[in-house]
């Protein structure tokens, strides 16, 4: 926000909020609220700047591109597919999301992490910014390979907030449209597999021959970034964000991510699913028999839980994936397993494929199949190098991170990386889109 936007905006601010009531309360009445339009990509894809939207003409996969990077970008890569060839002068331009701010949500509540909060930007102080509160009063914050430690315990989200901040890197029901000669994203190795693929999901009824008990379904992630190779040579996730296209910068491999689709079994059924943490690969097996979903390490059973009434035929969200050393298992959106592990203690090699989806008792099909990586939070500097505080933050005062952690001016940059509450100007709500 320039300048003389935030001068504009305080000076007119008993004008706006009059006027603001009136617009929004049919919205959202939450306190005192007045409405401004995000001018910057840091918080994105949480909060937009100005962008523009692609649509990809090979998978049809579609994505904003900020317009932050200064650099004149003519071709964009879809990172759901790789494909290269989208010009992106032909995309339309979209100015930011419209949020609202709250300036009576800390009148009598603290501010909790997590918040979206807007406040007077502490090295450009006529302007305002917007940021996630990370760092409460008193904590030391530590951001070492990604991930987030509070007073040097590793912060662990919950399924909820690892969604919110999560990426997408791949959606099944978008897929290249010469698929017949590029390797599936999702296949099975076995001859005799009983898995075929339906439209916007995959189907697995018991195979005539069965070489094992478990008949595996596959993903295999590619590169999905502007590179010298061929796009469907398989990789390990990346922090790649294809909001900042034309950003020239390290990547770093990602091996905390989630997996999401819609379940649909026709009769009993047993299902597994697998998922690699970068050191070891961890399963859950479903039965709907049995209303049961058993959680191991190899051959150790880590936990049992108890499937809530399930209906045939029917589509049952399910979400399964590793996120902060935690295993993690939601069905029909409620979090059934959340499993704290301590990880092997042996170098991280994140595979490319991360993901196994295995049939091994009945009829079922799983659709809207996507991957999701966690947020990768870096050190400003030394992308992969231990970033800290410098100490705890001092009263009332709270960290503040960007959620695109390559684009964002925030804490981490900050001479004193705590900013007093009092400069808080309120909570985001929104967007408005
Ligand atoms: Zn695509």
């Amino acid at each position: 926000m320039s300048g003389s936007r935030r001068r504009k905006l305080f000076l007119l601010i008993p004008i706006v909020v009059v006027v603001a009531l009136g617009v929004v309360a049919s919205l959202r009445y939450q306190g005192l609220l007045f409405p401004v339009r995000i001018g910057s990509g840091s918080m994105s894809e949480s909060y937009l700047g100005p962008h523009r939207r692609i649509e990809c003409k090979d998978c049809g996969f579609a994505f904003r591109c900020g317009l932050d990077v200064d650099v004149p970008l003519q071709r964009a890569t879809c990172p759901n597919c790789g494909f290269d060839r989208i010009d992106v002068t032909l995309a339309t331009l979209h100015e930011g999301d419209r949020v609202l701010i709250d300036r009576w949500a800390y009148v009598r509540n603290a501010p909790q992490r997590g918040d979206v909060v807007a406040f007077v930007d502490p090295t450009h102080q006529s302007e305002l910014a917007v940021k996630r509160i990370m760092g409460l009063p008193n904590e030391a914050v530590t951001i070492c390979h990604g991930e987030l430690f509070i007073d040097g315990t590793l912060h662990r989200k919950s399924l909820a907030e690892a969604m919110e901040l999560a990426t997408l890197v791949y959606d099944d029901t978008c897929r290249p449209a010469d698929e017949r000669q590029l390797p599936p994203r999702w296949s099975s190795d076995q001859p005799e597999s009983g898995w075929r693929a339906i439209t916007n999901g995959h189907h697995w009824s018991t195979p005539r021959s069965e070489e094992s008990a478990y008949d595996w379904l596959m993903y295999r992630h590619w590169r999905c970034y502007t590179s010298p190779h061929p796009r469907a040579e398989e990789s390990p996730v990346t922090d790649n964000d294809s909001y900042n296209q034309g950003l020239s910068r390290e990547l770093h491999e990602v091996s905390d991510l989630i997996l999401s689709f819609d379940l649909r079994f026709e009769v009993a059924s047993k299902i597994a699913l697998l998922v690699h943490d970068g050191r070891e690969s961890f399963t859950a097996v479903i039965s709907t028999t049995k209303r049961s979903l058993e959680l191991r390490r190899g051959e150790e059973v880590l936990t049992l839980a108890t499937l809530p009434n399930l209906q045939r035929s029917s589509n049952v969200p399910l979400q399964f994936g590793v996120v902060d050393q935690q295993l993690l298992v939601a069905i029909a959106g409620a979090t059934l397993v959340r499993y704290e592990y301590t990880p092997l203690d042996q170098p991280r090699q994140p595979t490319s494929r991360p993901f196994g989806i295995a049939g091994a008792e009945g009829e079922f099909s799983v659709k809207n199949v996507r991957v999701h990586r966690d947020i990768y939070y870096l050190n400003p500097f030394r992308g992969d190098w231990a970033w800290n505080s410098t100490g705890p933050l001092a009263d009332e005062s709270y960290l503040l991170l960007g959620d695109n952690a390559p684009l964002s001016n925030d804490s981490r940059h900050w001479k004193t990386p705590g900013l007093h509450r009092n400069l808080f100007v309120g909570k985001v709500l929104g967007p408005l889109r």
